[in-house]
């Protein structure tokens, strides 16, 4: 029987790249989609040789084309750390928007299942603890991270647009601050960014006084919630993340025993409009998929920190080497 064909955008990126060994593990046919702008093909490479793996580089900002049939698209393109989207600004809102609004299109025109990646940033600064699916949140529109927040707040919208007029069959995830191999050592975000300093022999740069929360989902245990949400028929939100909460301060600390530095923390500026506090409520998750993470973040660490330990001396000293100023705005 031929395989199902499942379409992944951002598949060269963090995520989108362990969504494509997952899918390609089940069974399917992927293809994957990707203008590289913040993706690495190095996550994807070890694909390329497979039947049921092809790539196109392509912006899905831009018309998008895919011959034959498909039967699953996961929306998956964005750049998604703050350094980046302050970076490229509008290109952050023409995935968000213009590319949701191609694949929409597409799914329509092929009979496809999507599901987009949305964001624990719709929620923004959030003044409800811990953040439910009904939760409005707390945007500031024209801020440093308005552009991302924004993006996947109108995505969300469209998406329930195509689901309420044209019957698509869509899925919306929440994606809280996940963490695991393949994230860019340089993306800015503070898993990375403590690794390392901690690798380059660097002190630690807490934001702020490291009071501010987050919670940390390894990699797998969201995949997991992603594969399950897009097998069942709920098309309304639903968090993905890791419940377990700590200050950004006591993250430092773990990294430093994790990877035994000798280094200390240093304070720097907190950014504008960085959220006091995160951190998912999953009941809908829990009852709707039967899903719980199951990687304690001790595990996840151990895991993360031998990845990065692998990097070559060039790309632990590389301090950015994408070129946005290529690509057009
Ligand atoms: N952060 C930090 N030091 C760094 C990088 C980030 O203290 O070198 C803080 C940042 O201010 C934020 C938290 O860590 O409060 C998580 O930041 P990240 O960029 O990973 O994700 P987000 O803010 O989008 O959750």
């Amino acid at each position: 029987m031929a395989k199902q064909r499942i379409l992944i955008t951002g598949a060269a990126g963090f995520l989108g790249s362990h969504l494509c060994d997952r899918f390609i593990r089940e069974g399917y046919h992927v293809i994957g989609m990707d203008n590289l702008i913040t993706g690495e093909m190095k996550n994807i490479q070890h694909l390329f040789p497979l039947p049921e793996f092809e790539f196109y580089h392509h912006d899905v900002s831009k018309y998008v084309h895919v011959p034959g049939p498909l039967h699953y698209i996961l929306h998956f393109a964005s750049p998604a750390s703050p350094i980046d989207y302050l970076k490229i600004p509008i290109q952050t809102l023409k995935v968000g928007s213009l590319g949701t609004h191609n694949l929409l299109g597409l799914a329509r025109s092929k009979g496809s299942r999507i599901l987009v990646a949305s964001t624990s940033e719709v929620y923004g600064d959030p003044t409800v603890h811990p953040q439910t699916e009904e939760y409005y949140g707390n945007v500031n529109p024209v801020g440093p991270r308005g552009v991302y927040d924004e993006a996947k707040r109108f995505q969300e919208a469209m998406t329930m647009a195509y689901h309420t007029y044209h019957k698509l069959d869509t899925r919306i995830v929440r994606i809280f601050n996940t963490y695991g191999p393949r994230m860019r050592l340089n993306d800015g975000r503070v898993l990375p960014a403590f690794i390392g300093q901690a690798l380059r022999g660097e002190d630690l740069t807490v934001f702020g006084d490291g009071s501010q929360t987050r919670s940390f989902c390894y990699v797998d245990d969201l995949i997991e919630g992603i594969y399950r949400l897009l097998m069942s028929d709920y098309p309304m939100p639903v968090n993905i993340g890791n419940p377990d909460e700590i200050t950004i301060l006591d993250f430092a600390k773990e990294i430093i025993r994790l990877t035994g530095t000798q280094q200390k923390i240093v304070f720097k500026p907190l950014p504008k409009d960085d959220p006091m506090q995160r951190q998912p409520d999953i009941t809908k998750a829990r009852k709707l998929l039967n899903w719980e993470p199951k990687v304690s973040r001790s595990e996840g660490l151990r895991i993360t920190y031998e990845y990065f330990k692998t990097l070559t001396q060039d790309e632990l000293y590389q301090r950015d080497h994408k070129n946005f100023d290529s690509y057009s705005r």
